[in-house]
């Protein structure tokens, strides 16, 4: 089969125009509720996101399932 037409091989690859590098980094969601966060209380938009995460970390950090220890946390 032969090819029609020459290929278009090894051209200069256009490497971009200059990058915008060093900017600001896009502001993140609040991981509670999604909103744009505040950034007198980042990450979150408002103190009681905060405080709503919080809870939500120490009752899953710190509060003991039923068992007083667990033997799997041994090394
Ligand atoms: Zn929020």
């Amino acid at each position: 089969m032969p090819v029609d037409g020459p290929k278009d091989a090894g051209g200069p690859e256009d490497a971009g125009g200059p990058k915008d590098a060093g900017g600001k980094p896009p502001p993140k969601p609040c991981p509670v509720c999604g909103k744009p966060a505040n950034p007198a209380t980042l990450p979150f938009c408002s103190p009681r996101c905060r405080d709503v995460d919080l809870n939500r970390w120490l009752s899953g950090k710190y509060v003991i399932p039923g068992r007083d220890t667990d033997p799997e946390d041994a090394e």
